[in-house]
């Protein structure tokens, strides 16, 4: 057998690769993508991934199909939608690392994708199997990025989209580029959770196809942002991988990168993954708490509107992950948040809220000795700068309520006279960083 198919997580149960489905209609366990990894062993290796860096030709010029063999290895090429993803910099930022108390740390910059977050990685996966299917219309619920880049992959790929928001805290960057992009918007009255209910009863009444990350294709275009960060070092393994979760989409495709990676041979031993919640939004971190013997939604509430969920759909892919990798899971305030986002910023690099879990999260480990000082660590930056400026904006104003800017960039205002502005850069430049 040489083709992929599904596989339910929990009893088993498989389907054909081209099945309309989004959970086991036996159980209703989540669905994994495999693979026949055996008959294509010969070519999994560093040389043939290595080989395709700085292809100018589709589908090898995407950071995502450079490891076809690993993400849908027997799909027809014409039906793949690339813009192309990833290929996204993996910066080596040692101020930041002696923040977090650590020596090495490298910062995965997703927001770097064509639409500005990494969800572009797993739309190339979840848009190619629509064509791949035949369906025309594909759907999504959203807290924003993931309705940013299925708008973008729809219209590159002529195919019409359909976006559910949430009423409120939208982050402005992302509900302008769904909107922009041409998607079928429409702005709904419940919150995150709810919309993503909503959006697979009406898509299975119309006939739509769910590019949720409940939408195990998506997973597999995840993948990659493991296997590009492993490539970009060598293929030595770093000790940890640290992101933030939310839907906990990429938590599990990293569990399923690394398990898979390992397996067959591309490295030779695990990192630890850290997934990095926010207080309000934390169920994950409550059931790692507890064993993840329980395990309860609960509503909410944080900044990193990204994160913003509060009964992540791929909970029991997220607990496999830290099985397999020997993980860990944290939480970090919303003030710990947007303080490590403004560092960050201030590198010149940049990011959204939620991305910055990621920093804030790595120091609070390396506080409780959990993360070694002298352990390599990779933070994913999960969006870019740009989508949310109202945070950004009003963190350096101060105007954020619960929330004090300890590292604040103000705007200064000033009358058009030489002396006046003089005054104010000679004073801004004393305190310069
Ligand atoms: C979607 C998203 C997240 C959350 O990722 P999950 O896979 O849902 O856990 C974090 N940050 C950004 C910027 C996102 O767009
Ligand atoms: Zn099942």
């Amino acid at each position: 057998m040489s083709a992929s198919i599904l596989q339910c997580m929990d009893c088993g149960q498989q389907y054909p690769i081209d099945t309309v489905i989004y959970t086991c209609s036996h159980c209703g366990g989540l669905l994994d993508v495999c693979h026949d990894f055996d008959s294509l062993k010969d070519s999994i290796t560093h040389d043939t991934f290595d080989a395709r860096l700085g292809s100018l030709n589709a589908p090898y010029n995407s950071g995502v199909w450079r490891y076809k063999e690993l993400i849908y290895p027997h799909v027809d090429e014409t039906h793949i939608v690339s813009r192309p993803e990833g290929n996204t910099n993996l910066y080596h930022v040692p101020r930041l690392a002696q923040w977090a108390g650590i020596e090495t740390l490298f910062l995965k910059h997703e927001g770097e994708n064509p639409t500005g977050s990494f969800k572009d990685r797993g739309m190339t996966g979840g848009v190619t199997q629509a064509r791949v299917l035949g369906m025309q219309r594909i759907a999504c619920a959203s807290t924003g990025n993931t309705s940013a880049s299925l708008a973008s992959y729809a219209a590159h790929g002529g195919l019409e989209s359909i976006v559910f928001f949430q009423n409120k805290q939208i982050a402005f960057g992302k509900l302008a580029q769904a909107i922009a992009y041409g998607a079928t918007c429409v702005q709904i009255n419940a919150d995150f959770d709810r919309n993503l209910e909503l959006v697979r009863e009406v898509a299975d009444k119309l006939g739509i196809y769910v590019l949720n990350s409940i939408n195990p294709f998506r997973l597999e275009g995840q993948k990659s942002i493991i296997f590009e960060i492993l490539q970009q070092l060598r293929w030595q393994t770093p000790d940890w991988i640290v992101c933030p979760g939310g839907n906990l989409g990429n938590s599990s495709a990293f569990g399923k990168a690394l398990q898979e990676a390992y397996t067959l041979g591309l490295i030779d031993r695990m990192p630890h993954l850290a997934i990095i919640q926010a207080e309000g939004a934390n169920p994950l971190y409550q059931s790692f708490r507890h064993d993840f013997d329980e395990y309860a939604p609960m509503h909410a509430e944080t900044i990193a509107t990204a994160i913003k969920i509060g009964n992540p759909v791929n909970y029991p892919k997220a607990v496999r992950t830290i099985k397999w990798t020997d993980g860990v899971v944290e939480q970090v305030s919303d003030q710990e948040i947007m303080d490590a986002k403004a560092l960050i910023d201030a590198q010149g690099i940049g990011c959204e809220p939620a991305s910055a879990c990621s920093l804030a999260g790595t120091r609070k480990l390396c506080e409780q000795g959990i993360i070694q000082a002298n352990d390599t660590v990779v933070g994913i930056l999960t969006g870019h700068v740009l989508k949310d400026p109202d945070a950004t904006i009003n963190y350096h104003s101060n105007s954020l309520p619960d929330i004090t800017a300890t590292y604040p960039n103000k705007l200064h205002q000033a009358e058009p006279s030489v002396e006046e502005i003089s005054r104010i850069l000679l004073n801004a430049t004393e305190i310069a960083r």
